[in-house]
């Protein structure tokens, strides 16, 4: 365990230089308080949970100190924001501190994000209010306890700065933790700028450091961007599987190691909707739940263009042939388990499509429905689940597939289903009222309702005595928050 002065820095993309990043100094919030840390997260820089409540902690987190060998830099890129190019973004308001490595090895890049204005705040003030730190901050460290990649989260920090969004806010910190905070669009920056000096630099440091297995390969590039298609169809399979909706998944908010990143208006689904839009400007429903698989591959078909200077055509448009078939062999295992299932036929995929059809129509309980299906042996699972369905006769017909479908798969004790099933299905997701009450709670001071929360979330697939009330279905108040964009 370490204390806060013994983390051990090696800032390795700041020593890319200013054509990659540029030196800003934080600029420091009034009066910052812990509001959350994730002890997990801290584990992850070997720190001592205990460190957190210390009035230092909330002093490196919110800007006015900074370790001596911290290099606090903005990086810029670009990125298709809604499939339209825009040609300079960059960190406008979070700032990469510096890479701190592990006992184990790892390093670990510490972004701060809303850390003031940079070159590259545009129209921006640089800052970040309480409610968009503290959903990131849950959002982050849910899905990581979800089993789906994601940046982490170290704290949050408030403060009494003043902040103008709609009304006026709180400005807040969040501390954000990744092995790299490499986008899509770093290499379109460099690629429609014309510097292919410095994109094969990025490339160069990105093979190096995250991807050295593919060093050993006839052509590393080519086996790299294969790599980074295989990620982003798993992790959007999870997505899919679990009911993640991110929101705004431009290319610029897409992590080069395949992970969530850059949390927006995201949501997790309350009742099942195909359709489901969680950003409220999101008015084409671009990123709408169903559309996330599409454009997991039109974003990695804009990151193919950036890197034809290192991969010919064809090979990249092979590479971009996996990721559907990926796509859909991960999701139907997950589904497959979800469902309690331990061997494959040809006909779950349909067994699965007309599940989620009968759900979009009755508005069933995406969560719950799966984690009530393993509560019982098949038959007297799907005996208390009918009630929430409307058709009936088709939900009886599925039941009935279903129910036959289990009875091929195995021969294992009711625990044994139950014990199986809790393990993929979990009970405690991060829904969107949830968050909501543990900001309302935050906004006036009380922090106890998001650690609380987090501490549920932290562990998703485990009962927890107590808790009873994170595991329902949204009040008719918390059912269609709308979360605007601006943060
Ligand atoms: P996002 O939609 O949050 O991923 O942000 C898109 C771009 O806008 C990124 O370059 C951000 O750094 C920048 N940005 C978002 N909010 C602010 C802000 N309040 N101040 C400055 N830049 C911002
Ligand atoms: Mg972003």
């Amino acid at each position: 365990m370490k204390a806060l002065d013994e983390l051990t820095f090696d800032n390795r993309f700041a020593r890319l230089g200013d054509a990659f990043s540029t030196h800003v100094l934080p600029e420091p919030l009034d009066e910052p308080r812990l509001v959350v840390a994730s002890n997990a997260a801290m584990a992850l820089l070997d720190l001592d949970p205990a460190v957190a409540e210390t009035p230092v902690f909330a002093e490196l987190f919110s800007g006015h100190k900074l370790w001596a060998e911290a290099e606090p830099r903005a990086m810029v890129y670009s990125g298709h924001q809604f499939g339209g190019y825009t040609p300079q973004l960059g960190d406008g308001r979070g700032l990469l501190l510096g890479e701190v490595y592990n006992e184990a090895g790892e390093h670990w890049d510490l972004h701060l994000k809303g850390a003031g204005m940079t070159p590259y705040s545009r129209m921006g003030d640089g800052r970040a209010v309480l409610r968009s730190s503290i959903r990131e901050f849950l959002a982050s460290e849910a899905l990581h306890a979800l089993g789906i990649p994601s940046s982490r989260a170290l704290c949050v920090i408030g403060s009494s700065t003043p902040v103008w969004r709609e009304k006026q806010e709180r400005g807040a910190m969040v501390l954000r933790l990744a092995p790299s905070h490499v986008r899509f669009g770093h290499f379109e920056y460099f690629y429609y700028t014309k510097k292919p000096e410095q994109q094969a630099e990025l490339a160069e440091h990105v093979l190096n450091l995250h991807y050295p297995e593919c060093r050993e390969q006839p052509e590393p590039y080519l086996a790299m961007f294969r790599e980074i298609v295989e990620r982003n169809a798993e992790m959007i399979a999870k997505w899919q599987a679990y009911g993640f909706c991110h929101g705004v998944m431009n290319t610029d908010n897409m992590s080069i190691l395949g992970i969530t990143f850059d949390f927006g208006p995201f949501a997790f689904l309350d009742d099942f909707d195909a359709h489901f839009i969680c950003n409220h400007s999101d008015h084409e429903g671009r990123y709408s739940f169903s559309n996330q698989v599409p454009i997991g591959q039109w974003n990695l078909s804009a990151l193919a263009q950036a890197l034809t200077p290192f991969i010919s055509v064809d090979a990249l448009k092979e590479a971009l042939g996996l990721y559907l078939p990926l796509y859909q062999a991960h999701y139907l295992d997950l589904m497959r388990r979800r469902l309690g299932l331990t061997t494959a036929e040809d006909d779950d995929q349909k067994l699965v499509e007309r599940l989620l059809k009968l759900m979009q129509n009755s508005g069933v309980d995406y969560t719950l429905f799966f984690r009530r299906l393993g509560d019982e042996p098949a038959a007297l699972a799907v005996a208390k689940l009918r009630d929430d369905f409307v058709d009936l006769a088709g939900f009886d017909a599925w039941a009935g597939l279903y129910k036959a479908r289990v009875e091929r798969d195995g021969d294992y004790s009711e625990e044994q289903r139950r014990e199986r099933m809790h393990a993929v299905n979990p009970l405690y997701i991060l829904r969107n009222y949830l968050a909501q009450n543990a900001i309302a709670a935050a906004e006036s001071g009380d922090y106890s309702e998001v650690r609380r929360l987090h501490e549920v979330l932290s562990k998703p697939f485990e009962e927890q005595a107590g808790m009873e009330q994170y595991a329902q279905r949204p009040p008719d108040w918390g059912k269609h928050l709308e979360i605007s964009c601006s943060s």
